[in-house]
Parts: structure tokens; sequence; C-alpha cells
């Protein structure tokens, strides 16, 4: 009997030579073994007889052994064993190489069972290398022929028979497994018990059957994450926050003050906003939209609201250059009001205090006016809450491409005190709203999905090779005119999550233009007149932040970059956004780059180069030229990629098959309707301890951002 927690290492029988492969492909214990999962299946489900095979087609065929031997081709330094097998309708050939244990196996007159591909020689049909078994008294069960095969991740020296044969030895010595999922929401959802659903995952007896436990793995992570993210938010909402006292007049003030008009999504997440505010309990939402559709506005109006309540403000990006960006737009908005506002990095401290005083207190003096409250608003980058920071009062935290704040970080930020701050997630990364109410299904949401009014679109193109030329001019024109200019390549090694040529020698073919070839070329020999600067992911974040500077005070003309060019970082007067080698790009990512541009009064442009001319290329290119905004652009990625890709190197902490899930809508509704009843049924769970337990497990393992 083994255990699930029985490592591989220690079970008997298990050559010892397999251990290190099976860890190969990250499988340690009996557990991870049983939830290796087939990635297909061949279907060998039909027996032919002999005399009605076709070539080319996969098979099964059952016979009698008729003739086996193995001899040694010293040519080809090899084995070959070569048996003739026969059934009622006629004989045909299977031949094996460097396996002569078959002539052991299969000895002349057993029964046995072939399954493989049917190939064709001038002999006639054969099999090459098929699977076998033996089929003997206890005829009609079969592992590894007959009916549909599972095949699974490989890695060298271990094959999908290998690990066939180890779930087939485990699955009829594994006690039987306690179902984390609920039988109520087992029958409801219609999907298989785990028992079950284990057993037709890795031996279906026909592919209806394997789909139904696939399905039921799927749904059960799923399940498992929903339920962590509805019980985040219960825990959440039993905590205790500042309810802020805002009134009509106020509110309309505040807005009036704008030198615009809010859009009506915005107005729509103020509203959303302000209401969780005025509410006793902590808010906790995700506010989305594309990069300058006015989020950092609504946050600085939400600020404001606390600040007004004697509450302190901590705002984080995710760098310095971000940090001060949002800090001067704060300190403009807030131009004649008393609020007192501070900038805070690890290597800067600045302050506009209430009375209008501007200042550049020493790091220290600064922390101490922040513990002490002499400053309400302060914003900084994401150590601002790492560090040992005290506030006296601290009311709200918003943060910039951080998605999740649980209740323990909260808490301690306001150490020994009951209420917790508010929190506010900006977002520019668009994600479809399958996923983000799957992946932060804790989280609150509000949409932006419509620019400013008078935002003129950004004129975007692919650019054919034989018009580059035209293209360096048309920049040259822009430079001319005062303008700046992005020219994006990717890096060699940022392609792998994208679709890779097929085959590897192309690659070869495929010309890979690395920032520095860019940055020689077009300084020496393109615009050797222009002042051109160079950013990388090599560089230390000073360097960086100090070229990305310089190329704001438009000390430089053009900036050649990689994908480390930061989202957000508002250049105004850059009208172009020039992306080489666009297809080893995902959508999202050209998406956030042409974001770059048009961010002042003047039109912008995005230019694309490929030298790919694949189908798929030409459907993403196609969906960023007609997308009207990041969500829509999103969904379409995600229905050209798949969720897998579309995350990409994004870590979710959810299984591969529940990954693949995240579009199937109507799955993910049957889940969370089957969380909420469940949790309405049995709040605690206290009946469910295997599903707490996968639950609690899944707490240590997730990471979303
Ligand atoms: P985000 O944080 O979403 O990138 P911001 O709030 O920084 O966007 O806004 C981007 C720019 O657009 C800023 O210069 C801001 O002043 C301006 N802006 C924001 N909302 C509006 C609006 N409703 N009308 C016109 N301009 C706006
Ligand atoms: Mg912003």
């Amino acid at each position: 009997m083994f255990k699930l927690e029985t490592a591989l290492a220690d079970i008997k029988g298990l050559p010892p030579r397999f251990v290190p492969r099976l860890k190969r492909l990250g499988l340690t214990t009996v557990r991870d073994a049983l939830w290796h999962l087939p990635v297909r299946y061949e279907d060998f489900s039909k027996i032919y007889p002999i005399a009605e095979l076709q070539p080319n087609q996969h098979a099964t065929v059952q016979g009698v052994v008729q003739e086996i031997g193995t001899r040694r081709s010293w040519r080809r330094r090899m084995t070959i064993t070569e048996a003739l097998i026969g059934d009622e309708t006629g004989s045909m050939r299977a031949v094996w190489f460097n396996q002569s244990y078959v002539s052991h196996a299969l000895r002349q007159g057993k029964f046995v069972s072939l399954a493989g591909k049917v190939l064709e020689s001038d002999k006639g049909l054969y099999f090459s290398s098929p699977a076998f078994e033996l089929l003997g008294a206890r005829s009609g069960e079969t592992t590894h022929t007959a009916g549909l095969i599972a095949v699974y991740p490989e890695t060298r020296g271990l094959t999908s028979k290998g690990i066939r044969y180890l779930v087939k030895t485990f699955l009829r010595a594994a006690p039987r497994l306690a179902d984390p999922l609920p039988e109520s929401v087992r029958v409801r959802a219609g999907i298989p018990e785990l028992n079950d659903a284990l057993r037709a995952i890795h031996f279906p007896s026909s592919i209806e059957e394997a789909t139904d436990a696939r399905k039921r793995f799927a749904f059960e992570d799923l399940f498992v994450l929903q339920l962590f993210n509805l019980l985040q938010k219960r825990r959440l909402a039993r905590e205790k926050a500042p309810a802020f006292r805002v009134t009509d007049e106020e509110l309309a003030a505040d807005i009036a003050r704008l030198p615009f008009a809010l859009t009506e999504d915005q107005r729509k997440a103020f509203a959303e906003i302000v209401a969780d505010l005025t509410r006793p309990v902590p808010m906790n939402r995700l506010l989305q939209g594309d990069v300058g559709s006015g989020k950092t506005v609504l946050a600085a109006l939400a600020a404001l609201i606390a600040a007004r309540n004697g509450c302190q403000v901590a705002l984080m990006a995710p760098t310095e250059v971000l940090a001060r960006q949002h800090y001067h737009t704060f300190r403009a908005l807030f131009a004649g009001l008393e609020v007192p506002v501070a900038f805070l990095t690890s290597s800067r401290a600045e302050a506009r205090y209430g009375d209008g005083l501007e200042g550049e207190p020493t790091k220290q003096r600064l922390k101490k006016e922040i513990a002490d409250g002499t400053i309400s608003i302060v914003l900084g980058t994401h150590s601002l809450i790492e560090n040992s920071m005290k506030f006296k009062n601290l009311g709200l935290v918003i943060i910039d491409e951080q998605h999740r704040f649980g209740v323990e970080q909260r808490a301690a930020l306001v150490r020994g005190k009951d209420l917790l701050p508010h929190f506010l997630s900006m977002s520019a990364t668009p994600i479809p709203r399958t996923l983000t109410l799957t992946l932060f299904g804790d989280l609150d949401l509000s949409l932006i999905t419509e620019l400013p009014r008078g935002r003129r679109p950004i004129t975007t193109k692919i650019v054919a090779p034989e018009n580059r030329n035209k293209a360096y001019a048309f920049i040259r024109d822009e430079i001319g005119r005062g303008r700046q200019a992005f020219v994006i390549c990717p890096r060699i090694e940022a392609s792998t999550d994208e679709e890779e040529p097929k085959d590897p020698r192309a690659m070869l073919w495929q010309e890979v233009r690395t920032v520095e070839e860019e940055y020689e070329k077009l300084s020496k020999k393109v615009f050797p007149d222009l002042r051109i600067a160079m950013l990388h992911g090599k560089m230390k974040p000073k360097e960086k932040e100090a070229v990305m500077a310089a190329f704001k005070r438009r000390e430089h003309d053009v900036l050649v970059s990689t994908s480390v060019i930061e989202v957000g970082v508002d250049i105004p007067n850059a009208t172009v956004m020039m992306i080489e080698s666009a297809d080893r790009f995902g959508l999202a990512q050209l998406y956030q780059f042409r974001g770059r541009v048009g961010r002042g009064e003047h039109q912008s442009y995005c230019l694309l180069f490929t030298q790919s001319s694949s189908q798929s290329t030409a459907r993403r290119l196609k969906a960023l030229l007609e997308a009207k905004n990041g969500f829509e652009l999103a969904e379409r990625d995600l229905a050209i990629r798949g969720p897998g890709q579309f995350l990409g190197g994004k870590q979710t902490g959810l299984p591969d098959i529940a990954m693949a899930s995240l579009n199937n809508l109507e799955l993910i509704r049957d889940v969370r309707t089957a969380a909420d009843a469940l949790l309405r049924e049995s709040p605690s769970l206290a009946e469910h301890a295997a599903l707490k337990q996968k639950i609690a497990a899944f707490k240590t393992s997730v990471h979303f951002e």
C-alpha cells in the first residue's frame, strides 16, 4: 500500500535510475505521479483483424506470436528484434530496435496485443516499435494497447509507457482517496468523483470519459481558487476601516477643480470608489483602465477625501520615475489646496507642506513627519510599505500594478490599530473579464474603457520591409518638428514566451535585432546627426532612470529600448513608437508599447516591423490595428493564443489544466455558483476537511502578480 506522500525514491521495485528521471518531470511523490496528467490520447480503441489494416492508421492487433528473433545489425550498430504475429485473418511483422528484451517477453506461441502506427514496406505492412503486452489468461485487460492510450509529458529515459506502468501500479495499490469536492457539489456540477476521475483520465474507456475527468480536475482547481477568493473577501468584510464622510458639495467642488470634465467611465468608477470609502469596511478594489484613461486622477480625488477626513494616504508605483510622475500629478491637482504631500524613495525626499512651502527634508525628517501626521499623502515606490514605515493614521493605500493587498499586509502597516486602511489597485494591464473574475475574484472591479475625449487615436501601421527607409525618413521629419521617437527591439532571451518558429534553423534566418546592434546602426548609419540613447534590462535601475529622465528633458531624440521601458512613463513629446520584430511580442505588450505615445497634443504613430509571414502573426497584428481598447484586445489575444500563452511568464500558481480552462466561461460560471452555494451551506467548511486542506495549500502557493 502506498501513501500519496510516499516518495518515489522509497518505492520498492522502482529501479533507482528512474528516480532522477521522474524528478526531471517534477515528480517526487506518488501524488505527483498520479497527478501527472496525460496531454493527449492515442486512439487504439479499435482492434483490427490483420487483413483489414491500412497503412498509416493507428491500430491495435491481437494475435499469436508465430516467430520471434533478435539479430545484430553490425552496420547500423543496433539489435533488431523481429516478430511475426498472426490472427485468424493473416499475419504481419513487428520490429523493435535496440529492445532485445522484447524477444524474452514475447515468446513464440504467446497471445499478445500490439498497438502502433501501421507502416508499409516492400514486404508488406508492419509495426515499428509498437507498444505490446501479453494477454494470457487475464485476457481483456490492457494497459498499453487497445483503447485510448495516454500520452504524457516525457523525458529522456522515461516514456509514456513507463509512466503508464507506474500510474497503473499506483492506482491499484493506492488507498481510496478522500475527494476534496463535496458530493453535493459534484452532483450539481455533474462531474465524476476523484478516484473514478483519476482512473478515467489515465485509462479512459472513451474520449467522453477522459473529457469528463479532465473537466473535473479543472473544476476542482478553479473551485479551490474561487473559495480562496471568497474566503479572503469574507475575511476582509469582517474587518473595520475608517468610514469617510463626504458631502455632495465637496465632491462636486473637487471635480469642478479639475481642468477637464470626467469621462462617463471615470464618473462611474469614482462613484464606486466613493461608495466603498464611505463604508466602515476596507475597500478592496481594482481600477482597470488603459494607460492615460485617467486612473491616477481618480486616485488623487480619493486621496483628497481621505486627507479631508484626517487620514493619511500612501501611493506606491513600481518605479521611482513613475512615482515621481504621480507626485507631480498630485501636486498639480492639489495646487492651492492645503494638503501636505510628499515624495519618498530610498534616494530622495521632497515635500510640499500644508502652508504651501516646498522642502527637501532629509529622509529621516520626512519619515518623522509621516509618523507624526504632518504629511497627509506620501508617494513612493513599493518599498514605502516594505520598509519599517510608521504612519500616524493610514487610511488609504493605492498601488500601481499590484493586485493583491491582504489583511496581514494591511495590518502590518497600522500595527496595533483596529482600523485597516482601504485599498485601491490601479492596473493598466488589460486582462479579459473572465480572467479577472477568476484570478482576482476577491477584488471588486471598476473599469475605464474609454479614453478622455479629444484624444487622437494613434495611427498604427504595419511597415513592409521595403518601406523601412521611408519609415526612417518619417521619424526624421517628426524629430525635425521637435518630436521624439522610441524604437523597441526584442531581446533574444525575451522571445521564449512567443511563438517560436517550429524549425530551429528558421531562427538563424529570422533577423533578431538586439538593442546594441540597433543602437549602433541608428547612431552611426541612419541618424548620425541625431541624439540617440539606449535602454536595456542589463543597466542598473539608476542608469535606466537617468536615461529616461534625460529623454523626458528632450536631451535625446530617439530612445532605443528593450521591453524594459516602463509602463506608464509619460513623455508627451514622443510621437513615434517603432517596434522591431513585432511578432515576437505578445499583443498586450505591443499595446502597452503603443500606449507610450499619443500622450500629448500631437498626432502619434506606431510603426510595426515584422519578418514573419505566418497567419497567426497577421491575425494578432491585425487585432492590434482594430481593437478599440485594451480589454477588447486582451479578449482577442486570449482567444488567439489561449490562456497559457496569454498569461505567458506570469505566475498564477494554477496547474496547467486549470489554466487551460480560464477562457471557458461556462465552467467558470459553474464554479462560481458552486462556490457561493457551498459557502452559504457551510460557511466555515467545517465538514470539508480535505477541501480546507487544499485551500490552505493553495494559499501558500499562489502568487498572481
Ligand atoms: P492613467 O493613470 O490611467 O494612466 P492619468 O490619470 O494619469 O491616466 O491621466 C492621463 C492624462 O490624461 C493626464 O494628463 C490627465 O490629466 C488627463 N486626463 C485624465 N482624465 C481626463 C479627462 N476626463 N479629460 C481630459 N484629460 C484627462
Ligand atoms: Mg498612470
